[in-house]
């Protein structure tokens, strides 16, 4: 099914801190009401802090949706706008941290946008198994329009040795 999607909008929602579930849960549903229509969505998928430590676990899930008929900068903007209503605070220090709510552009169909505030498709995608994994579940067989490869294929070589589980309600 969402492998028929000509232009599929991917997006990864992330929450180490605070009530993980529920954050998640509200950010779906702002996803939803900024789309107009429910996405798709996977399994919330747990792993440690990657690059930092931090006292919780990430939750991380993917989010599909058919396409964005506006500009680029404008979904981020509205992605940000969304963080902030979570309670995101970002502070000034360099490196990751945790947080309440990351939302981040994996993939816009298969455009390569390169602007001073907006990467995509997202550049640590290959890296990170917790990306992976989720994205995966909805769309294997999607290439990456820059290393010309499926995300099944970017999972398989994928280097990264964190240990996932998956969350079970
Ligand atoms: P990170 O997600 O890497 O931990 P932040 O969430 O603080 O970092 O994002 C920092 C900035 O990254 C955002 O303000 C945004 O301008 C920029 N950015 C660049 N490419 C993307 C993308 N594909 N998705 C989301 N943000 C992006
Ligand atoms: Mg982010």
């Amino acid at each position: 099914m969402t492998q028929d999607y000509n232009s599929p909008v991917v997006i990864l929602l992330g929450s180490n801190l605070g009530n993980r579930e529920q954050i998640l849960e509200e950010a779906r549903q702002s996803l939803d009401e900024l789309f107009g229509y429910h996405l798709l969505y996977s399994r919330i998928c747990i792993t440690p802090p990657w690059g930092f430590s931090a006292d919780q676990d990430f939750f991380n899930q993917v989010a599909v949706a058919e396409t964005w008929g506006d500009v680029p900068e404008k979904l981020l903007d509205a992605l940000l706008r969304i963080e902030e209503n979570a309670g995101r605070h970002r502070s000034s220090s360099v490196g990751y941290s945790s947080r309440t709510l990351d939302l981040d552009i994996l993939y816009m169909g298969s455009q390569i946008i390169h602007t001073p505030r907006l990467r995509v498709p997202h550049p640590r995608i290959a890296e990170r198994r917790f990306t992976l994994e989720p994205l995966c579940e909805l769309l294997p067989h999607f290439k990456h329009p820059v290393h010309g490869v499926s995300n099944t294929t970017l999972l398989e070589q994928c280097a990264d040795p964190s240990q996932i589980t998956w969350n079970v309600d």
